[in-house]
């Protein structure tokens, strides 16, 4: 029996809906290039199946947040692709970094004089990105020291500078000031980097005009379906979750729920057991009826408290023989998108797609 038989989750990945939103995103920043963010072991989705299929559709840089993220991805991606470490150098990790062949994404003075030096022990240049903090205070160098290693003509025979980066703190703002106020920091940087590609836009930056996009655009969430704020247009959902019922019972009125019994029937109910909990990255804020499961187009609130590997749902919305043990029920799909059940837990579409976890069958649709 393979696992998608026997498996009490199945998380659905649309590949063609992801090479159609990496499209969709390259068009949209088109003439500058359309990288892609696969930190987080793609948001969840596997490195290895996301990062081979952006690369079949010509995406040829890559960013992950940690050196040990880029293993998995060069043996998915050709020679030519660049993968960019958005972390920069941890201690100790150059002779590492240079020998992976990945690009480190300098982010602060200490990282850039550990990667010069290395480089002069080496005696060559090695490849790099450097990251501006241009007003999100999170990482990056400071403008000014920026603008100091750009006038240190040592640097040339230390650093092959790849890139020069920013990232938006309100890109999924369209109208808000810091954008631009970002972009005026970024480009006086930027000016004493004549020539250098210019990287600024994540998801929300691609919806930004034009001047936003630099040379390379660097999207996540937006290739996994997400749209990055009230601007985005054409993306294509990814994902999609179902679990199996585990068992089905009729409590009669004033019947305990699970954990606390915190959900007390008001009347003869019909439950459904589910195999998903909190451990497979469903919210336990979800639980008491501020979540729900789908069946049919039929919504199934969800009752009691989410347990570690299952929660319950009502059923009794759906005719009796519509469901059965051992049958799955839909918590992602067409009835419940990522952004309705991230508005129900209090939190973003990137928590609960970064935290679905192990668990699940994984299978392409
Ligand atoms: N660039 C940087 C530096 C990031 O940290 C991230 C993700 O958090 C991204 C780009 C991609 O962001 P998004 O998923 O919003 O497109």
């Amino acid at each position: 029996l393979s696992c998608v038989e026997t498996c009490s989750s199945r998380l659905g990945i649309d590949l063609d809906a992801l090479r159609a939103n990496y499209r969709t995103l390259a068009d949209r920043v088109a003439p500058a290039r359309c990288g892609a963010v696969v930190k987080a072991n793609a948001y969840g989705l596997g490195a290895t199946r996301v990062g081979s299929a952006l690369y079949r559709e010509g995406c040829r840089a890559f960013f992950v947040a940690q050196l040990a993220e880029a293993a998995p991805l060069m043996r998915a991606v050709g020679a030519d692709a660049t993968i960019f470490i958005l972390h920069g150098l941890d201690p100790a990790s150059e002779a590492s970094c240079a020998a992976a062949g990945a690009v480190p994404v300098l982010n602060s003075l200490s990282q850039v004089s550990r990667w010069r030096a290395y480089a002069r022990k080496l005696g060559y240049p090695l490849p790099a990105a450097l990251h501006i903090d241009s007003g999100m205070s999170r990482l990056g160098l400071a403008a000014e020291d920026a603008i100091a290693l750009a006038a240190d003509p040592a640097r040339v025979g230390e650093l092959d500078l790849h890139l020069l980066m920013t990232h938006l703190a309100c890109a999924d703002e369209p109208d808000c000031a810091t954008n631009e106020e970002q972009l005026a920091v970024f480009r006086r940087v930027a000016a004493h980097f004549p020539g250098l590609p210019l990287s600024i836009a994540n998801s929300g930056g691609a919806f930004l005009p034009a001047a936003f996009h630099g040379q390379l655009a660097r999207p996540g969430v937006a290739l996994f379906g997400v749209d990055p704020g009230p601007h985005a247009r054409g993306l294509r959902p990814v994902v999609r979750l179902d679990a199996r019922v585990l068992q089905i019972r009729t409590i009669a009125a004033g019947t305990g729920v699970g954990y606390g019994l915190d959900h007390i029937a008001p009347a003869t109910q019909r439950l459904a057991t589910i195999a998903l909990g909190y451990a497979d990255g469903w919210p336990r804020s979800l639980g008491v009826g501020a979540g729900a499961a789908w069946h049919r187009g039929i919504r199934l609130p969800i009752v009691g408290r989410v347990s570690m590997d299952s929660l319950t749902v009502d059923i009794s919305a759906l005719p009796e023989d519509e469901l059965a043990e051992g049958e799955f029920v839909q918590f992602l799909g067409p009835s419940q998108s990522l952004a309705d059940v991230a508005h129900d837990a209090g939190t973003i579409a990137y928590e609960i797609l970064t935290r679905l976890g192990a668990r699940h069958a994984r299978i392409l649709v």
